[in-house]
């Protein structure tokens, strides 16, 4: 099918390259020449604005790193919004479900259809099309992009109702975020009373404290100490704000939660918001005085 992508970073160029692969005809376009460039040369035809990309196909998709870009390039004066042809905007980014009810509202109002799209597993997901891909939204046109969806990874309906898989996203996020700094303390922990860092993530990876951190994370990009796991700290910080936000916006206060989010104001802080995620070790690390992995393993 005709698809109009827009967002072609680290998780849209995949996306986009897969469809390419799978015999889709793409109209992509980015504020960044560079990135439209490379998917021109796998065969898409380059557009020049949300709008252009809106004219031109029923379908449009994109994959956008902040909130403010997401409602700009849906519902901007130059957005997918004003595009003669769109019937649905299928959106892959991380909004939240508020934004998400925000821009569905919009598009409604000129017949267009938003299908809230977000995706987790990451850029190795994106690249290897085995992203989990939340989708809420009317069930027809769920049906219409399914073929295409599919090529991103496995597919899961949530419900009809606008941002509930923004809601599922959200915590699925949350639990990766906690993962990330949970297994942070711990390792620091182990290191400061002197245990070796790669043995220790070897015994949790056998045990029950496995999870995403212990298992890809830290073999990949904490113990040899790249910090280039693919997810921008900033990324990070937005989904945990969007999920303190969920939890406030439904009455909840949750200490895990909040704890949580502390810690990752203080990743954002200290480490920047272009760090790689994976960082978020680094604080944990200077307080306690150790340094996990690198050359020599754990050192105090
Ligand atoms: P990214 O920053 O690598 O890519 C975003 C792209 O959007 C860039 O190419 C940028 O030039 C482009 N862009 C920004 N503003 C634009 C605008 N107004 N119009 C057109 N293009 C614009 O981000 P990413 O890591 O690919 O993340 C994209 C989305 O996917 C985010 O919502 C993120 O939360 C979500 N996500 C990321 C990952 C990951 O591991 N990176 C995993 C799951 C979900």
């Amino acid at each position: 099918m005709d698809i109009g992508f827009i967002g072609l970073g680290r998780m849209g160029f995949h996306m986009a390259r897969r469809l390419i692969e799978a015999q889709h005809r793409l109209i992509v376009f980015d504020t960044s020449n560079e990135a439209i460039q490379r998917l021109v040369a796998l065969g898409a035809t380059a557009a020049s604005s949300p709008k252009d990309v809106a004219d031109r196909v029923e379908t449009v998709m994109a994959s956008l790193p902040s909130l403010q870009a997401s409602l700009e390039v849906a519902t901007g004066a130059d957005g997918v919004i004003e595009g003669k042809r769109v019937k649905r905007f299928v959106d892959l980014s991380t909004v939240g479900s508020q934004m998400a009810v925000r821009i569905h509202d919009a598009l409604g109002e000129r017949n267009i259809v938003q299908l809230d799209s977000p995706v987790s597993g990451g850029v190795a997901g994106a690249e290897k099309g085995t992203l989990a891909v939340m989708v809420s939204g009317p069930q027809a046109d769920y049906e219409t992009v399914k073929p295409a969806l599919a090529v991103l990874g496995k597919l899961f309906f949530i419900a009809e109702k606008p941002g509930a898989a923004q809601t599922m996203k959200l915590a699925n996020n949350f639990l990766s975020a906690t993962a990330m700094v949970a297994t942070s303390e711990a390792v620091v922990m182990g290191v400061k009373a002197g245990l070796d860092p790669a043995g220790m993530i070897d015994v949790i990876n056998a045990g029950s404290g496995m999870n995403t951190a212990s298992r890809d994370k830290f073999p990949r990009s904490v113990l040899p100490r790249s910090f280039d796991f693919g997810f921008a700290t900033a990324l990070m910080v937005k989904d945990v704000r969007l999920c303190l936000d969920e939890m406030k916006s439904l009455g909840l206060s949750m200490e895990v939660a909040e704890a949580v989010g502390r810690l990752w104001e203080t990743v954002i802080r200290d480490e920047g918001a272009d760090s790689d995620f994976t960082a978020a070790i680094k604080p944990i690390e200077k307080a306690a005085g150790v340094v996990v992995g690198g050359k020599g393993g754990g050192q105090k």
